[in-house]
């Protein structure tokens, strides 16, 4: 649930009214002029350095003023910026403070010192944020960026699933709404979804709501995983057969892919791993040539650092991610909106099972 800086009152998840919003508590700061000036273009050179190999010169002074803007802002407001993997790379390198996979960002956003936090991903990623720190305020630049994962499934159907199975316990991918993280056991990311599931001592774990993620711990593991019909519409569209595609016409060519990717495409990568695991395995392994299976701005954004390594980018874009763009995360730190709003019932609830994963990890 998000409330907008105009909103006169927002109806929080759960149903508890807010009458008070983030621009009532920090006020509106004056739209900047947007003009790419000399002083802009030198502040910012730095920052192109880090990104031309992936970004045009001439796209750059359309990027840069808001760049210089939303940092100036940022620093102003004392907010910080997370940004997922899969953020276009001029918010990439461009404007976030702490980039990662959906755990390191949970795990960064309950650290941090700074009252503001600003959501560079999808909506259940700002949800997980607000989750551990329900004291400070959380804003996201698009609340309509959704995600397949979460959509799939609601805290009603996780409670049906228990009475279908009782004593069971279940394990929810963070890619899930804060309702459906109330309802289960412990959280997982793509990271450590094995560990988790090992870690309950369980001999059957219901695992939601990614069908092909709970496919891929269930092969590494004597657990019986119990899954639901969940997928990521970007993974899924990758195929075996355009990987083997890839690799005749290659054969040097190294694979490696996410979890959510159906069991086809796993069965051709030479590494399967979360977006961290994945970058890990290209600073470690340093191939000539690599095949990322899985969103294509990634690719761009570790390109920037592993200049030596030719990728290939088999390009399936989240629409959702393509959400946030530099212009709605000035307007947020402008106008301070969205703002997530979370019951705070549900979001101690919640906070339980994503603890439970974040204390296993450290
Ligand atoms: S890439 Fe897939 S799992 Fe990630 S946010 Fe987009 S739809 Fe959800």
């Amino acid at each position: 649930m998000v409330q907008g800086s105009s909103a006169a009152a927002a109806i929080g998840t759960g149903g508890n009214v807010s009458l008070d919003t983030a621009a009532d508590r920090y006020g509106v700061k004056p739209y900047p002029d947007l003009a790419y000036t000399p002083e802009i273009a030198e502040a910012t050179a730095p920052i192109y350095e880090k990104v031309r190999h992936v970004i045009p010169a001439i796209e750059w002074p359309v990027h840069a003023p808001y760049v210089y803007h939303i940092n100036r802002l940022k620093a102003e407001r004392g907010a910080i910026i997370l940004a997922h993997n899969y953020q276009t790379p001029e918010i990439y390198h461009g404007v976030a403070d702490i980039v990662g996979d959906s755990l390191q960002l949970a795990q960064e956003a309950a650290k941090s010192q700074a009252e503001i936090i600003v959501q560079c991903g999808v909506h259940f990623m700002a949800e997980t944020s607000k989750i551990l720190c329900p004291e400070k305020t959380v804003l996201i630049p698009d609340s309509h960026a959704g995600c397949s994962l979460a959509a799939s499934i609601t805290g009603e159907d996780v409670r049906l699933l228990r009475e279908a199975h009782p004593g069971v316990p279940v394990v929810a991918y963070v890619n899930t709404t804060a309702d459906v993280k109330a309802e289960v056991d412990i959280c997982c990311t793509s990271s450590n979804a094995l560990e988790v599931v090992e870690s309950l001592g369980a001999k059957e774990v219901i695992m939601l709501p990614d069908q092909y993620l709970a496919a891929w711990v269930a092969s590494q593991t004597d657990v019986k995983i119990i899954t639901w019909n969940g997928a990521c519409e970007v993974h899924e569209r990758f195929t075996g057969d355009e990987l083997r595609a890839y690799r005749e016409a290659d054969p040097s060519i190294r694979i490696i892919a996410h979890p959510e990717c159906p069991p086809d495409v796993l069965a051709e990568a030479d590494f399967t791993g979360s977006t961290a695991k994945m970058i890990g395995w290209v600073q470690k392994e340093n191939p000539g040539k690599v095949l990322m299976v899985t969103e294509c701005s990634m690719a761009d954004n570790v390109a920037s650092e592993a200049p030596d390594v030719e990728f290939v980018r088999p390009c399936n874009l989240c629409p959702h991610m393509k959400r946030i763009q530099l212009p709605k995360i000035l307007d947020t730190l402008v106008y301070m909106s969205e703002e997530v709003v979370l019951d705070p019932m549900m979001a101690a609830k919640a906070r339980r099972s994503v603890e439970r994963m974040v204390n296993l990890k450290s």
